[in-house]
C-alpha cells in the first residue's frame, strides 16, 4: 500500500503527498502511487497554521489590488479532528492515484 503525509490548514483545507509508495511499486521505475490501497496515519499529518495557497490566492482577490495587507484576520485556527482529517485524506489520496493512472 502506499502510504501518504497529509497537510491540513487553518483554513480546514488538506492536501496530501505521496510519502511511501508500497513495495509493489518500488520495484518499478514509475514514481505514480499505485491504485491499491492508499494509507494516511495521524503520525503523518502536519498542520501548516497558516491558509493553504488557494484560499490565500482566494482572500487576496477577495481584498483587490492595495487592498488587505499581511495575512491578518481570524480564521478560527482550530485543528480538525483527525478522523474527519483521515477520511478526507484518504478520499484525496484515492482520487490523486486515480487520477494519475495510465489509462485516465
Ligand atoms: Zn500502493
Ligand atoms: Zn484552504
Amino acid at each position: 500500500m502506499c502510504n501518504w503525509n497529509t497537510y491540513t490548514y487553518d483554513c480546514g483545507c488538506l492536501e496530501v503527498r505521496l510519502r511511501d509508495r508500497c513495495q509493489a511499486k518500488l520495484a518499478d521505475d514509475d514514481m505514480d502511487p499505485c491504485l491499491r490501497m492508499q494509507r494516511v496515519r495521524e503520525e503523518w499529518r502536519y498542520h501548516q497554521g497558516t491558509l493553504c495557497d488557494e484560499c490565500q490566492r482566494r482572500r487576496r482577490r477577495r481584498a483587490g489590488p492595495g487592498g488587505e495587507k499581511g495575512s491578518g484576520g481570524s480564521v478560527g485556527g482550530s485543528v480538525l479532528d483527525w478522523g474527519e482529517v483521515a477520511s478526507r485524506a484518504h478520499a484525496e489520496a484515492v482520487r490523486l492515484a486515480q487520477s494519475r493512472s495510465p489509462d485516465m
